[in-house]
């Protein structure tokens, strides 16, 4: 689970580094693909479920599953969310960064800053003996004071031979409640934190997700082992 998190780190410090503005979305997935297969590894997500890109990006009102293409052209200003996995060895490492191309506005950048501090709080309460309500509640509390709102209908999650394994880990909650963490298990903690309202559609490509209200929306997430001494990422990059 260590080295799979570090090639899904590392691949994701070198897409973030092309995020600019002039760059398709489809040369981030090059970038992503290129260095995930030349670390022994493979990429996650493609064709999980179908899905036909090696890692989702996802930018402005897009919140997730956007799906690389050569159309897609940055521009100065965009917030870019990039999720990616590696599988190495038969274990999955599972991260996602907003990226700027070029300079934020200051309300997109304090969104972007708010869903970053969200997963840090997050991290912080995942101690053995806490239960996935606290970790909810940590992102929830935070987000909704600065007048965000969260994204429901997806959520985090466990993280290991599979993608996508329990417990479900939402970003709404309420302390005290829910499955109840123990050392040794691996989670993915992933807030998608919406400018606007919470509310989200699926556009006709049958991927990728937008707000309702077109509104900005911020992405960011790591997989983190639960230990006796609290979570550690395991999608941090060498010398991170
Ligand atoms: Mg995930």
């Amino acid at each position: 689970m260590r080295d799979a998190g570090r090639i899904a780190a590392e691949a994701l410090l070198r897409v973030g580094e092309a995020v600019k503005p002039g760059v398709t979305t489809a040369e981030l997935d090059r970038v992503a693909k290129e260095y995930i297969i030349h670390c022994g590894a493979a990429p996650t997500f493609l064709n999980y479920n179908g899905f036909p890109g090696n890692i989702c990006v996802s930018v402005n009102e897009e919140v997730i599953h956007g799906i690389p293409s050569k159309k897609r052209v940055l521009r100065d200003g965009d917030l870019v969310s990039v999720d990616l996995g590696a599988t190495y060895k038969g274990y999955v490492g599972d991260t996602a960064a907003s990226f700027a191309a070029g300079k934020l506005s200051e309300a997109v950048q304090r969104l972007s800053d708010t869903t970053k501090a969200a997963l840090d709080a997050a991290i912080a309460v995942a101690v053995p003996g806490a239960r996935v309500g606290d970790i909810g509640a940590a992102v929830q509390s935070l987000c909704e004071a600065r007048g965000y709102s969260l994204v429901r209908e997806y959520s985090g999650h466990g993280v290991g031979k599979a993608l996508h394994e329990d417990p479900s880990v939402s970003n709404m909650g309420t302390a005290g409640r829910g499955v109840k963490l123990r050392a040794g298990m691996t989670i993915a903690i992933e807030p998608m934190v919406n400018a606007g309202r919470a509310a989200v559609r699926v556009l006709p490509d049958g991927w990728t997700v937008v707000t309702k209200d077109a509104a900005c929306s911020a992405h960011f997430e790591h997989t983190v082992a639960i230990m006796p001494e609290g979570a550690v990422i395991l999608t941090r990059a060498e010398g991170d």
